[in-house]
Formats: structure tokens, C-alpha cells, sequence
């Protein structure tokens, strides 16, 4: 073939980048002679240190501490900071999205590693996509920094006791190792800042952990769960076994034993499925991932490799398949990376095999649990080797003499409460209600137009003699809310869900802006709401 061999990498996490620094590395002189070419398309221009995401929330550490430049850690690779929107295997081509301009952006492989990770799916559980905090990323972490700072400002000037409950009850579902660091850092963190707080209770406080197993931690041996799961209690952590998250509106985290927690904070670290884009390949999948052979290779597609959470790689050794770790994933970048240069000079490749080194978890001001080469470790001699594990791990010295710092600033100083607040005004979002729960009551500011578009709702009067009267049942297609956003007044109705029900909201300045410059919406509304007085 003539001109370079061109490797794409997709995604930038640890399976991606690892993959080029590897490549960098083995391919040094064909890279400097410019026989190949090495590409990475990822969303972010930063990989995420995953690891350390818990202590975001307590601002323990800073919120770009947590991020390594690509381009510093591999900069003899071209950076594409796009997202991918498809890849065509036949033309052996990569398209992703255009950027500033207006055309897609085609980038055309010999070699194409995929490591795009896994994704937050809270399919089938009504309302989590609505109400429920995901925790995977750095805006993740940032979210829920600040939804905790928000609810903490709410309920000092909350005068409703059962609405102050709710912003000061902090549900966390997921009792694996996301979960827990989360929980541990969430507790420590509401506690402490409370303080700040003059008229909040810290006894009004909950913070509850949600586990679908009869222990926390399965990962862990069992000695090591249980220490978790008593200082997690100690520390005033609700840990609720076998109980499972169904759903949520935004009042209530929805258990699946029918139960449900009244909360304005509910992190879900559940659930996480397939990339789209890796569900799209016409390749053979295991449980959403692609399936690879012992070389790092997709069977039957030549030149096309998976690393990390996204690929199902059985390890040599063992035969098990490899659990989605930042450990698993640049052991298989390195491997994946051997392997295509053996491929390129024709010679023999090495199959996967790797044993983990061990296991742990950090729970909180000054507590961890650790399993390193089968030694098992608890408490403060634990939390001291997770510290300078992950410090040595962290990619950058730069990264590492930040987070150092942070980490001796943190021991002295109170825990900052400052709320950022990044969020744009969105328009149009969707809400979900369960059956009877109410959507708006007569009295209240109108603030939103509803659009069903799934479920039922009923909207209510007061009737001299007969009480609460339903005077209309609207499903799907069907709007309501107008008559309040159109007079500036305050609802003339109360609407509540008859059965589980979607809507898509839309803000009032969305919907003034639209009824003011869009005359057959506003004919629309009008003979809406003539024909719902008459
Ligand atoms: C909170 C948390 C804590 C963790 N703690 C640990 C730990 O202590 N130890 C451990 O070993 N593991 C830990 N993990 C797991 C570890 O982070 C993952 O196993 C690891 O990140 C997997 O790497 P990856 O490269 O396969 O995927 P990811 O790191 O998820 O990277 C995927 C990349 O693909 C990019 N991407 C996805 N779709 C597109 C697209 N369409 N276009 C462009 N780019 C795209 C993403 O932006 C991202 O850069 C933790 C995970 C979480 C969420």
C-alpha cells in the first residue's frame, strides 16, 4: 500500500490514550520517518482520572486536577476533538460531527482501535433520565457539587419542614465502587458544610445508600465489605440492602419494593449500557460489548481492535472476561498497541493476559479498604496507600503536585461551599409524574406549557358542594398550562397524572418568545384556550 499507515483511535479515556502513548512509544522512528500515521478522535481534548471524580464533590480536590491534557501526554498523535457520529467498516472510514463548520469530517483508517467506553442508560426506570444524577464524568461530578450546594441553600431558608427533609435527604443507588466513594464523599462533605449554614439542622440531615445485594462492596472480600459498610454507618450513611431503585419524579427516589424516599438529590451509578455507536458495528457483541479475540482483534474484521469498557476481552490466564477497570483498560491498551505493530512488521502478536494487582476503595476522611496482592487492608494505612497509588498513577507532574497540594490544604481548611453555577436556561426539558402525583395546583405561578407525550393527566376544579371535580382527561398530543403562561396569572386548575406520565416542559421565556414571533402558534393557543372556556 502506499503513503502512511494511518491507526485512528476513538475515544479518549484510558483505554484510547494509553493506546497511543503505546504506539508512540514502539513506533517512535516510523512516526519521525512519516511511514504512519496516528490519529485520536475524542469529544473532550482531556482524559478524565476517573478515580479521583468522588473528591470533586467535596472540592477536595480542584476540578481540573482531575484532567490530563491529551495532546501533552501523546503529542506525536493528530487530536480530532469531535464526537463521532458513525463508522463505516466497508470503506473503512470515520465520521464525526462538523465542529465550527457545517460539513462532517472523514478520517480514513488502516487500523482502528475503539475504545469509546460505556454510557449512562437508565432505560426501563421511569423518571431516572428526568431526575436521577448519572456519575461518570468530570460535569457529573461538577453537577452534583453543586445540586448538593444548592439544596443546602434551599433548606437553610425552607420554612415547609417536609419540603426542608427532602432537600436535606441525599439518595445515592449503587453499592459498587462508584457508589460507595461517592456516598463516603457526599456524607462527609453535606456534613461539614452544614456548618457554614446557620439556621439547618445537621440532625435533619440523611443521606441514604441503596444496595440491590445483601452487602456492599461484592468486589471486595468480605471481611473488607463489612468494614466498609460499618464506617459508612457510623458515619450517619443509611445503607439500605436488598433494595433496588425503580424510578423517580422529582420529589421521590421510587424503590422497587414500592417504598419511596422523599429527596431533591438522587445519584444513580447503576446503570451504565453500550455506546450507540458500538451497539451500531456489525460485529459479534457479548452483554453490549464488542467481542475480541485473544490478540485484541475483532474476528473476521482485520485491522479493527477494542480496548477497555467498551470491548468483552477474556484474559489468556484465566479465561474470565476482564471487568471494565482503568487498570484492565491501559494493560490492554498496551497490549492492543504491540499488536498492531507486530501486525504492521509481520510478526508474531501476544495474547492478553494480566492479573489484576488488587483492589480498592476510598470511603472518606481518612478511611479506605485495599486488597493489594491478596494482603487485605483497612482504615488509615489504607487510605494512605490509595493516596499515593493514584498520586503515582495520575498522568502529569503538574497534576500531581496540584492534587498534593489540595490534598495538605484539605487537612487544615473548611470544606469551600462556593456553587458554580454553569448552567444554561434550558427551554424544553422532559419531566415525568407518577399516577396521582400532582403536576401543578390552581393558585400557582405559571411558569410552564406541558406537551403529554405519554400517560394521562386530569385537570381538577373546585365545584361549590362536590369538592375536587375532574372536568378533563388530555393524553398524549395534547397540551396543557397555556392559560396561566398567555394571562401572566396564577393557574386556574390543578392537573395531576392519571397514569405514568411524560411531558416535554417548556419554560415561559421559550414559550413567550414563541406565542410573540410565531402567529400560527399563537392563533393555536388562542382558540385553545376559547374553546376550553366555552
Ligand atoms: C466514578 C468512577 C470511579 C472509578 N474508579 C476506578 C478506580 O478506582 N480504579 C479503576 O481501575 N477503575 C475505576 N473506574 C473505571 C474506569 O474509569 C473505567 O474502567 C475506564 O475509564 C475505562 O476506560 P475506557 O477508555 O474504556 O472508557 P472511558 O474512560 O469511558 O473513555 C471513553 C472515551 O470515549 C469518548 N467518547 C465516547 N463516545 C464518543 C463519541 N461519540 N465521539 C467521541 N468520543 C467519544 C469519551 O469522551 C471518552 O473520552 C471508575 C469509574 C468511575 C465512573
Amino acid at each position: 500500500m502506499s503513503g502512511p499507515a494511518r491507526i485512528l483511535i476513538l475515544g479518549g479515556g484510558f483505554g484510547g490514550v494509553y493506546t497511543a502513548i503505546a504506539l508512540e512509544k514502539l513506533l517512535a522512528r516510523e512516526l519521525r520517518r512519516g511511514e504512519v500515521e496516528l490519529g485520536l478522535v475524542s469529544r473532550e481534548n482531556y482524559m478524565v482520572f476517573q478515580p479521583m471524580l468522588p473528591e470533586v464533590i467535596s472540592g477536595s480536590i480542584g476540578v481540573l486536577d482531575t484532567l490530563a491534557p491529551i495532546r501533552r501526554l501523546c503529542p506525536n498523535t493528530n487530536l480530532y476533538t469531535r464526537t463521532v457520529e458513525s463508522i463505516d467498516l466497508d470503506h473503512r472510514s470515520v465520521q464525526s460531527a462538523a465542529g465550527f463548520g457545517t460539513r462532517q469530517h472523514h478520517l480514513h483508517f488502516d487500523h482502528l482501535v475503539v475504545a469509546l467506553g460505556n454510557v449512562t442508560s437508565f432505560a426501563g426506570q421511569p423518571g431516572l433520565a428526568e431526575y436521577a444524577l448519572p456519575f461518570k464524568s468530570l460535569g457529573d461530578a461538577l453537577a452534583l457539587r453543586n445540586r448538593v450546594i444548592h439544596t443546602l441553600e434551599e433548606a437553610d431558608i425552607e420554612q415547609d419542614p417536609e419540603v426542608r427533609r427532602a432537600l436535606l435527604t441525599f439518595v445515592v443507588a449503587g453499592g459498587g465502587f462508584s457508589g460507595v466513594e461517592a456516598v463516603a464523599e457526599l456524607n462527609d462533605f453535606v456534613r461539614a458544610a452544614a456548618r457554614s449554614f446557620r439556621r439547618l439542622d445537621p440532625t435533619e440531615i440523611r443521606v441514604v445508600l441503596l444496595h440491590a445485594g445483601g452487602l456492599i462492596l461484592p468486589e471486595l472480600p468480605r471481611s473488607l465489605a463489612e468494614f466498609a459498610q460499618a464506617l459508612l454507618s457510623k458515619r450517619g450513611v443509611e445503607v439500605r440492602l436488598d433494595t433496588r431503585l425503580a424510578g423517580a419524579t422529582g420529589e421521590h427516589a421510587l424503590l422497587a419494593d414500592g417504598d419511596r424516599i422523599a429527596t431533591r438529590t438522587l445519584v444513580s451509578t447503576v446503570p451504565s449500557g453500550p455506546n450507540p455507536l458500538v451497539a451500531a458495528l456489525p460485529v459479534k457483541m457479548e452483554r453490549g460489548r464488542i467481542l475480541v479475540d485473544r490478540h485484541l482483534e475483532v474476528p473476521d474484521v482485520p485491522g479493527l481492535w477494542a480496548v477497555g469498557d467498551c470491548a468483552a476481552i477474556r484474559d489468556a490466564s484465566t479465561g474470565e472476561v476482564c471487568p471494565p477497570t482503568a487498570q484492565h483498560a491501559t494493560r490492554q491498551a498496551a497490549c492492543a498497541a504491540r499488536n498492531i505493530v507486530s501486525t504492521l512488521r509481520g510478526e508474531p502478536r501476544k495474547a492478553f493476559a494480566f492479573t489484576a494487582l488488587g483492589k480498592m476503595g476510598a470511603l472518606g476522611r481518612r478511611s479506605a479498604v485495599a486488597e493489594i496482592f491478596g494482603i487485605k487492608l483497612s482504615g488509615v494505612l489504607a487510605w494512605w496507600l490509595w493516596r499515593t497509588v493514584y498520586l503515582m498513577k495520575l498522568p502529569g507532574l503538574d497534576r500531581k503536585l496540584r492534587v498534593a497540594t489540595d490534598w495538605t490544604l484539605d487537612l487544615v481548611l473548611p470544606p469551600d461551599i462556593v456553587q458554580l453555577k454553569t448552567e444554561r436556561a434550558v427551554g424544553v426539558r422532559r419531566e415525568y409524574f407518577e399516577p396521582g402525583q400532582v403536576v401543578f395546583r390552581k393558585g400557582e405561578r405559571g411558569d410552564r406549557l406541558y406537551v403529554v407525550t405519554e400517560g394521562e393527566v386530569e385537570v381538577v376544579k373546585e365545584v361549590p358542594g362536590r369538592g375536587e371535580t375532574p372536568v378533563r382527561r388530555l393524553g398524549a398530543g395534547e397540551c396543557f398550562g397555556e392559560i396561566a403562561l398567555v394571562s401572566d396569572g396564577a393557574r386556574s386548575a390543578t392537573v395531576r397524572a392519571v397514569s405514568a406520565t411524560s411531558v416535554l416542559a417548556v419554560d415561559r421565556d421559550a414559550f413567550q418568545a414563541m406565542f410573540a414571533t410565531l402567529p400560527p402558534l399563537r392563533g393555536f393557543v388562542e382558540q385553545l384556550i376559547a374553546s376550553r372556556r366555552a
